[in-house]
């Protein structure tokens, strides 16, 4: 695989006791508009403490002024761990032969999206890996319907928000799925270097598909989110980077990224990253970097990063940070539904999960936003 810098090394150095001049000329650059390439490339590769306190404070600044100081919740819903596709990095690929695997039935989901609206969530994102055949379609399509019919109300007359998250689909089942309910669907670039692409996938997935799907989303009129996964083997400053202009290039109304963890079981396992502390900072500095340079589009606090630090997500809040997705998946299946090694809340009941979030948030000096889809507008 050509790679274009070295790949990705910190060293952490002492915290100085006054802002240095360096600081300061990187806070005034940021002063002045949307940061260019060499300002992104800096605010992902400085390892000065005081400029890091720089690009958090001013991403910070720019979510309050574009977006507000609330958080929106959709609540994550993990329907299916049944997989077609075998993604290197995995848990739940078709190669593994660990997970029991298993679907909820559609009453299942529909109870538990319809708790999570009387949470006052707003919206849920179904989740599930990734099938295309006539069955698994007919019967997203019937969920999306129902969830709809039974959970609107006073607050929420259009029923919850839903995202969807399924993977790579045609265009027809996108649009058949629109009509049935969904307005938002994630769907991750992982990563938008082609090479880095084809390493973490058998060939049969392809990038140019990826595109294909993104590019279809937009067109039948989602809100579309995407994102990347962080510190993979192989992956230089440079291809992160270059994803941060993607999500601008594509259009992105959502960015969902977090750091990569490695599963036991997946084939990438054993291969050399970056370590714990050095993952979590990067991430976070993609959450920030993202922020500076789309100013008024959501983006998640993922679950990833609460694996890696207990304050996982109320940190991803701090760097710029405005949704975050509550665990609602039936306690009986969660374990099932193990993406990467270390998945946090494994034992903790949904009702668990929604009472320790408030106090989470409040922790950062943010407010939930309750009874509301929570959208940014249209760029
Ligand atoms: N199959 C659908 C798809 O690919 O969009 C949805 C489910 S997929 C399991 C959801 C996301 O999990 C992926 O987009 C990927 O970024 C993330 N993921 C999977 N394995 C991971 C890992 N080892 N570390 C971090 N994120 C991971």
């Amino acid at each position: 695989m050509p790679v274009k810098t070295a790949p990705l090394q910190f060293t952490r150095k002492a915290r100085p006791a006054s802002q240095s001049a360096a600081a300061q000329a990187l806070a005034a650059c940021l002063q002045e508009g949307l940061p260019g390439r060499e300002t992104l490339r800096r605010i992902l590769g400085t390892q000065q403490p005081d400029e890091v306190d720089v690009i958090r404070q001013h991403a910070e600044q720019t979510l309050l002024k574009n977006c507000g100081d609330t958080v929106r919740l959709r609540g994550l819903i993990e329907f299916s761990n049944r997989c077609t596709s075998d993604c290197y990095y995995c848990g739940i690929r078709r190669s593994n032969k660990m997970p029991t695997r298993y679907t909820l039935t559609q009453d299942e989901i529909v109870d538990t999206a319809r708790w999570c609206g009387e949470q006052g969530y707003g919206s849920v994102v179904l989740q599930s890996g990734e099938r295309r055949d006539a069955k698994f379609v007919r019967f997203v399509s019937d969920t999306l319907r129902a969830i709809k019919e039974t959970t609107h109300s006073v607050a929420l007359p259009e029923g919850v928000g839903i995202t969807l998250c399924v993977g790579e689909q045609s265009p027809e089942t996108y649009a058949e799925w629109f009509d049935a309910g969904a307005h938002r669907y994630l769907l991750r670039m992982e990563t938008s270097s082609p090479a880095l692409f084809a390493a973490l996938h058998p060939a049969e997935q392809r990038y140019e598909s990826r595109i294909e799907c993104l590019k279809t989303l937009k067109a039948i009129g989602y809100r579309v989110g995407t994102g990347v996964m962080i510190g993979l083997p192989g992956q230089t400053l440079d291809d992160l980077v270059d994803d941060l202009f993607f999500f601008r290039d594509i259009g992105a109304d959502m960015i969902g990224m977090g750091p990569y963890i490695p599963h036991e079981q997946a084939a990438l396992h054993g291969m050399p990253i970056l370590d714990v502390p050095a993952r979590m900072t990067l991430a976070l500095r993609m959450i920030a970097a993202t922020r500076l340079l789309l100013p008024s589009i959501n983006i998640a606090a993922t679950t990833a990063l609460q694996t890696l630090a207990p304050d996982g997500r109320e940190q991803g809040l701090r760097y710029g940070a405005n949704v975050i997705m509550p665990q609602a998946t039936p306690l009986r299946v969660r374990r099932e539904y193990t993406l990467y090694d270390g998945k946090p809340c494994l034992d903790d009941s949904a009702g668990q999960c929604a009472s320790c979030l408030e106090g989470r948030i409040h922790s950062v000096g943010r407010r939930l936003l309750r009874d509301h889809w929570g959208d940014p507008a249209r760029r």
